[in-house]
Parts: structure tokens; C-alpha cells; sequence
């Protein structure tokens, strides 16, 4: 199966925004994290590779096929999931799912049937596949756009930020979902949450401030920073005077007090305690390097 090849992308806006600074990526079949903060530039990424806006400058390939420049082409192989993705309430979800079958050019009826079938219960959906669309919960509604993006059945599927807003029943659900989906077909998903990466990803790139600082496989990146990570609970108004002294990556609350995390390669004693490095670790040693 072909591999995803993005070259050299770069993508400003015309208020003087850089979205994209060279971004450069392989993406093999199965699941691919694109992990950053908010306005990293993930969903500007998301939105070129389904072909949806042109970047200023780079390339990208899916074996032959030139995403920028063979637009039709790519329509065909390409599943997307927007960030923001309307429904229209008082439609049922078969109803729909059977709408945007025929807009996607599947005109015979019976394989169309067929398909809108299947998808309904790969993604679970059957048993409510009568119910509208405006009664659905979050988790419901994103099974739904995965369904209508995978009618076409893609190559690539691109989902932006998925996850945001299911409760966590509805977020393991929907990663099942999409980890199967993965067994056959290159999926890019954007987030900003640790969790969806460490829980799906095989691959996975950083990015941050327009440029992706860091990628490979999450696991040998964790490996990478075992060992380095130590953790110490201080008051509140010691904040400051740690974050001077220490690289600091990750400071959160445990039972009401600071707790902070710091990456060094030295031990740095002081009253911090070695913990195991995760994903985590390695995401905000990349996110607050230069802060
Ligand atoms: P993310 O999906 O990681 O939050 P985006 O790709 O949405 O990041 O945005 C990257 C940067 O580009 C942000 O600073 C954002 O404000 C800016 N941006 C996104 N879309 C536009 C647009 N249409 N016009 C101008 N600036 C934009």
C-alpha cells in the first residue's frame, strides 16, 4: 500500500499568519497522530490534505497521485472529517447517509443500499438508523460522520479533532471504531489530546507554532525520555522560582497541591523523585521548549 508523502509544505495566511512552516511527513497505513495545541496549524493541514485549500508552496503524494494537482483524483480515495461538521437535524441518519451515498456518485440503488447497510453498523449506528439526526449525542454524531466519510472506501481518511467533547465511553467507542478502520487504510487524526494518541496511534508527529518538531513512533519517542523525568510537590508561590531553575514541562494539581514535572538529565535531588516518562512528557518537553 502506498505511503502518504507531505514535502516541504508551508502555508501562510493573508493577515501574515504561518500556518505551515516546511512541514515534511510520511504517513504509512494505520493510525497517524498529528498532535499540537490550539492553533498549531493541525486543522490548516487537515483541510490541504483534503484538498479543500492550496498551501503556498510543497508537495504531497499518495503513491502516484498528486494531492495537489489531481483533485478529482484524490476526491476519490479521500475520506475527511471536518472539525465542524453540520447535520441537519430533522433528517434521519439512513436518510442522510443515503443522500450523501448518491451525492458521492454511487447511483445504483441496490449496492448503494448495500453500503449505507454496512456502514450503519460498522459504526454502530443501525439500531438508531431511523432516529434524526438532531437527537444524537456527540459521540452518535461523530459515528455518523465517520460513516459518511468512509462511503467512498477510502485510502486516506483525515478526521480533525475527532474526539473533542465525547464523554469517555463515547471516546472508546469511537476509537475502536477507528482503530479498525486503521487495519486497512492510512488515517490521519489532529488533536490536542494526549490520550487519543497514546491510545491508537502507531505513528505520530508534533507540531507547534506552525512546524512539526518532533515525530516517530510514540513509543520509542517515550523510551527516548525515560529516566529524564522527575517530579516534585511544591506550595503555589514556588512556582515561579522552579520554573526559573528547572525546565519545567508539566505542573498540575494533585489533591488541592502543585505538583510539577521537569525534565533533566542529571538527577537533580532537591526533593524530586524520578516517575516513568509518557507520552505526555514527551508532548510538553516539545510544547514548552522555548518558553
Ligand atoms: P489548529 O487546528 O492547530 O488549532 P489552525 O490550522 O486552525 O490550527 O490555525 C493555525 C493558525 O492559523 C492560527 O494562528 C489561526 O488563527 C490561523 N488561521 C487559521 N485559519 C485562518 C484563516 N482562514 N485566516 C487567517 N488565519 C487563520
Amino acid at each position: 500500500m502506498d505511503k502518504l508523502i507531505i514535502s516541504n509544505l508551508s502555508k501562510s495566511y493573508t493577515n501574515g499568519i504561518n500556518a505551515l512552516t516546511e512541514v515534511s511527513l510520511e504517513v504509512p497505513k494505520g493510525m497517524f497522530g498529528l498532535l499540537g495545541p490550539n492553533g498549531a496549524g493541525k486543522s490548516t493541514l487537515m483541510r490541504t490534505l483534503a484538498t479543500l485549500q492550496e498551501p503556498d508552496k510543497g508537495s504531497i503524494f499518495l503513491g502516484d497521485i498528486d494531492l495537489l494537482h489531481q483533485k478529482n483524483e484524490v476526491r476519490k480515495i479521500l475520506g475527511y472529517l471536518p472539525q465542524e461538521f453540520g447535520l441537519y437535524p430533522k433528517v434521519s441518519a439512513q436518510t442522510l447517509l443515503n443522500h450523501l451515498a448518491v451525492l458521492k456518485g454511487i447511483t445504483k440503488r441496490n449496492e448503494r443500499k448495500e453500503i449505507v447497510t454496512s456502514l450503519l453498523h460498522k459504526t454502530n449506528l443501525y439500531d438508531v438508523r431511523k432516529q434524526y439526526l438532531g437527537g444524537f449525542s456527540g459521540g452518535m454524531k461523530q459515528r455518523f460522520g465517520i460513516a459518511q466519510a468512509l462511503l467512498n472506501n477510502p485510502k486516506l481518511l483525515i478526521v480533525d479533532e475527532p474526539t473533542a467533547g465525547l464523554d469517555p465511553a463515547e471516546r472508546n467507542r469511537f476509537y475502536n471504531l477507528l482503530s479498525e478502520i486503521g487495519e486497512k487504510t492510512i488515517v490521519i487524526l489532529s488533536t490536542h489530546i494526549v490520550g487519543d494518541v497514546k491510545e491508537l496511534c502507531t505513528r505520530m508527529a508534533i507540531i507547534n507554532q506552525s512546524r512539526i518538531v518532533l515525530s516517530g513512533n510514540p513509543i520509542e519517542l517515550i523510551h527516548n525520555t525515560e529516566g529524564r523525568i522527575y517530579q516534585k510537590t511544591i506550595f503555589k508561590n514556588e512556582l515561579a522560582a522552579y520554573k526559573k531553575e528547572y525546565r519545567v514541562i508539566n505542573e498540575k494539581l494533585f489533591l488541592g497541591k502543585p505538583v510539577i514535572h521537569i525534565l533533566s538529565d542529571t538527577n537533580p535531588a532537591n526533593g524530586f523523585v524520578p516517575v516513568k516518562s509518557d507520552l505526555e512528557h514527551v508532548y510538553f518537553s516539545q510544547i514548552k521548549k522555548n518558553r
